[in-house]
């Protein structure tokens, strides 16, 4: 069974992807933690994210740097929403996310494109949203608990600008697919989104009981 979960950044798709993951006993990947590690290589080697052949120069990145926690961070995530609008970024990196979708078990993924380019035949979709106050909000407290000092409305700002990179770029864009079911967890708690999610995927995949399967 292949998911593909996607939505803005600091919707909750992340967590509820992992939570999905762990129900459905299947591996998960996060899809922009590939951005992510392009987007540090190329400043690791002070190249310009906004030239898509020095972004694609940064694309052989080893997998090991995907759990460099240092690659969490918004400045990093601003640069990944840079890079990932190159269409040869996104080509290079489309293989490798393709194969872990078509593991034999299947696969959790979640990113902007999942549902409509990496794995447009999964057999559930969701496109988890909440309003970008609410977003915000969840990133501002994260950022506050790891101590970090950043204003809530530079964070809104920032939130808003890499929507509309997100939204607008040509190639891949963040949108919704056709048959994606809508999760809008802007007044849900965690526990709540992750229930509901699995109630959705059960009923897409004509599951009743929620039970997990491999
Ligand atoms: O999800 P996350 O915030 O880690 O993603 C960082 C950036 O990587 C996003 O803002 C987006 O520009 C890009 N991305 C993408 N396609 C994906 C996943 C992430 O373009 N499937």
């Amino acid at each position: 069974m292949i998911i593909a979960v996607d939505g803005p950044a600091a919707s909750g798709k992340g967590t509820v992807a992992r939570a999905l993951a762990r129900h459905y006993d299947l591996p998960h990947l996060d899809t922009g933690l590939l951005y992510r590690a392009v987007a540090a290589a190329v400043r690791r080697l002070e190249l310009d994210p906004a030239r898509e052949a020095d972004a694609v120069a940064a694309c052989d990145f080893d997998d090991l740097t995907l759990a460099d926690p240092a690659l969490r961070t918004d400045e990093i995530g601003q640069l990944a929403s840079i890079v990932s609008a190159h269409p040869l970024v996104r080509a290079a990196l489309l293989r490798r996310q393709q194969r872990f979708a078509r593991q034999p078990r299947g696969a959790v993924l979640d990113g902007r494109d999942i549902g409509t380019v990496i794995a447009p035949d999964a057999d559930a979709k969701l496109f988890v949203k909440a309003t970008p106050a609410t977003r915000a909000r969840r990133r501002y407290a994260e950022l506050q608990a790891h101590g970090a000092s950043m204003s809530y409305d530079r964070v809104l700002a920032d939130i808003r600008a890499r929507d509309r990179r997100d939204m607008r770029r040509d190639v891949a864009p963040l949108v919704m697919a056709v048959d994606a079911m809508l999760l809008d967890t802007s007044f849900l708690s965690i526990e709540a989104s992750v229930q509901k999610a699995i109630a959705m995927v059960d009923g897409r995949v004509g599951r009743g009981t929620g039970e997990a399967q491999a």
